[in-house]
């Protein structure tokens, strides 16, 4: 009889897909975990090929230390390695003050490394420099939900709803590339009668299986949303009754979608008012709708308003506060959601938790036996803090992130990193940004460990260990309380992950995101458990036994999370992109993923599978672009914006504007897309605008 699998999930996006893990020779094996929800056994080629980072040969399995002679990085122990992380730590804090020392996190960390990762950071550290790369990812998203409810949780309806809803507007997100098993959800709801619109500037995998694609100019998804709720008030399409009964602020929201007459936002967008009118009818022509974004709205210099526009549409027909309707976020990264609830945002405590409110302070502090008076203010965003490297941030603490390659205009990033007293990097490879460190410590991988992470429907999950890890790997939880315990935090930093949930759960205990009821056996017992979810068997054993919360699969059905019950509208206006096309930069530039690679590739560009597939990146553009070029298929492209140059073969399709030119940003090196993008930032959220900035593209023998 073989060996029982181990349920367990994915280490790579926000789907967190189920699957079962079974020990075989020289590692595991994936096996189908039929019965989980989300996915159903459904795994893309990522997912169904990750155990081959566990094994990789070119993985790192002992801590390196930056030799003072020979300038390269070479083995060392790991007492000597943690010792010099420390001492170097403690350096520049005496020498500049705590906030020389950043810290750097990842939205792939489970929730007890996020929550560490930021207590170590405030408690040890005292620096007020913390944020991770989940502010690259759907910050935009959060800020505006956050606005408008109240509460943010990517989607405050389980994903099952979307095929029983009858209108879906999918805006800048490709999930048949993305999160190929969610596909299933959008093919149900069109065999089920309903309608999918996409809203992309390229006709993605995804739009090719819509029944409307709205064409839009980068950086104009606020102008088509309020083209879209012009046409709802001027056809008499509004829910009054939600308006008045459910909402605030309409009336300054009114007028700035009536001053977007169709024939304007048909300039800005370049989308037909014909097509315009066809997404109202069936959005409007549904009994139940919704919008959902990802990226592509939200990476971009207004992606908060752009959001809120999308969110006013929702408001304004009465798609939110009911079942199947509503407004929703596709997250990204792996542990997108949690990664932002638990602390290693520059502004947030855990539970989702505001640094700057005085109870969540004291509230927190209690936990965590301090002075709230002795918890920093928050710090810079992610960019601002990359940006910030090598002048007042001395020393660098990095995990589960890849700048070098992921962040914008990410030439100078790197400078500023080289530019570092002292950087450590925690990772499983030696990714860009590792190969520049002074210490890089090796840690466990997702099967290798047990921990929580929180899916894109605020689905609290728990990744189970399959199998253990290789001789000299250890935990990032193992990291932090070796750290800590060197700078006299001998408590306060377990390296029992359940240990550090349970912590958790009461520090989150009251807060918008509450996990004080959910308990790992609950976690596995019900295939996950939605948060909010106090903790209300009151005495009874943390949530575990009769009485327990049952968890929040949807949001909002009574009341939004606002001081008055009501949802917001927020009054938004078109504005142009930070950099739009000009005489010396004639094109835009968008940006985002392929379907075999995840983020910044340092996982999945070491997969011989995916490798193959995709092995380097290329700029996509249209053949009349391609023709007024002289550029042929597979030429080596040069795109230059005003941060840089890169270079990759020639992609010629119709599947993209005329006026734009896309790269898919996994890569290093000459072809690296976040070379050109710009980090111009929101004004709310701080996310950088990725998705759109202005280039020139030759080919590259004539530059
Ligand atoms: Fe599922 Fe995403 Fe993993 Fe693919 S990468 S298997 S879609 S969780």
């Amino acid at each position: 009889m073989s060996t029982p699998a181990i349920d367990t999930h994915c280490p790579y996006c926000a789907l967190q897909c189920g699957m079962g893990l079974r020990p075989s020779e020289g590692g595991v094996e994936v096996v189908e975990w039929a019965d989980f929800p989300v996915n159903r056994g459904a795994l893309c080629g990522k997912g169904r090929t990750a155990p081959e980072v566990l094994s990789s040969r070119v993985r790192l399995t002992g801590p390196l230390i930056r030799s003072r002679t020979t300038g390269r990085l070479e083995p060392a122990g790991w007492e000597e390695a943690l010792d010099r992380v420390a001492e170097r730590l403690v350096r520049a804090r005496a020498g500049h003050g705590p906030d020389a020392v950043g810290v750097f996190g990842g939205g792939g960390l489970t929730n007890e490394k996020a929550y560490a990762l930021g207590k170590f950071a405030r408690v040890v550290l005292r620096t007020s420099q913390i944020d991770y790369n989940g502010r690259f990812c759907m910050s935009s998203a959060a800020a505006a939900h956050q606005r408008a409810f109240g509460l943010d949780r990517g989607l405050p309806f389980p994903l099952e709803d979307i095929p029983r809803t009858g209108c879906v507007i999918l805006v800048g997100s490709n999930p048949a590339e993305t999160m190929p098993p969610a596909l299933r959800y959008f093919t149900r709801l069109r065999e089920n009668g309903g309608k999918l619109i996409v809203v992309d500037p390229r006709r993605t995998r995804t739009a090719e299986q819509a029944d409307l694609h709205l064409q839009p100019r980068p950086g104009t998804d606020l102008a088509l949303a309020l083209g879209l709720l012009h046409l709802v008030v001027a056809d008499g399409l509004l829910d009054e009754g939600f308006i008045a009964g459910r909402t605030t602020g309409w009336e300054n929201a009114r007028s700035a979608a009536i001053s977007h007459w169709p024939e304007l936002v048909e300039r800005i967008t370049g989308v037909p008012v014909p097509q315009l009118r066809e997404a109202v009818a069936m959005f409007c022509g549904a009994p139940d709708s919704m919008v959902l974004t990802a990226r592509g709205p939200e990476q971009q210099s207004k992606g908060t308003d752009t959001v809120s526009a999308w969110i006013n549409l929702c408001l304004a027909t009465g798609r939110a506060g009911r079942p199947l309707s509503g407004y929703g976020c596709l997250t990204g990264q792996g542990n997108g959601q949690g990664g932002r609830e638990h602390g290693q945002k520059a502004d947030q405590l855990p539970g989702y938790r505001k640094l700057d409110d005085p109870a969540a302070r004291a509230h927190v502090a209690g936990v965590w036996g301090v002075d709230a008076d002795d918890l920093p203010a928050p710090g810079r965003s992610a960019y601002e803090l990359l940006d910030a490297l090598g002048g007042d941030v001395k020393a660098l603490l990095l995990m589960g992130s890849n700048p070098v390659v992921s962040a914008p205009r990410a030439a100078h990033i790197t400078e500023r990193i080289a530019s570092l007293d002292f950087l450590a990097v925690c990772d499983v490879v030696l990714s860009e940004t590792a190969a520049m460190a002074d210490v890089v410590l090796p840690v466990t991988q997702w099967a290798e460990e047990t921990g929580t992470t929180t899916n894109l429907e605020g689905r609290v999950l728990l990744r189970r260990k399959a199998i253990d890890p290789p001789p000299g790997v250890r935990s990032d939880l193992d990291v932090l309380h070796g750290l800590a315990a060197r700078l006299g935090w001998e408590k306060g930093f377990p390296t029992d992950p359940e240990e550090v949930f349970d912590e958790l759960r009461r520090a989150s205990a009251g807060g918008p995101a509450d996990y004080s009821g959910i308990t790992y056996e609950r976690i596995a017992a019900e295939d996950g458990v939605f948060w909010p979810c106090p903790d209300a068997s009151a005495g009874a054993g943390a949530g575990a036994g009769a009485g327990a919360h049952p968890g929040t699969p949807r949001l909002f059905l009574d009341r939004f999370a606002t001081p008055d019950g009501r949802a917001r509208f927020i009054p938004v206006l078109h504005r142009p992109s930070a950099e739009e096309p000009d005489a010396d930069y004639p094109l835009y530039l968008t940006t985002g993923r392929v379907l075999t690679h995840y983020q910044s590739g340092a996982q999945t560009r070491r997969v011989p599978e995916l490798n193959a597939a995709a092995p380097g990146p290329y700029v996509q553009l249209h053949p009349r672009l391609a023709d007024l070029l002289g550029i042929a298929d597979g030429e080596p492209v040069a795109v230059t914006s005003r941060r840089g140059r890169a270079v990759a073969p020639a992609l010629i399709s119709r599947a993209i504007r005329a006026d734009t030119v896309f790269m898919p940003f996994h890569w290093a090196g000459e072809g690296r897309a976040n070379t050109l993008t710009n980090p111009a930032l929101d004004p709310t959220s701080r996310m950088p605008e990725f998705k759109v900035c202005a280039v020139r593209v030759e080919a590259a023998g004539h530059s």
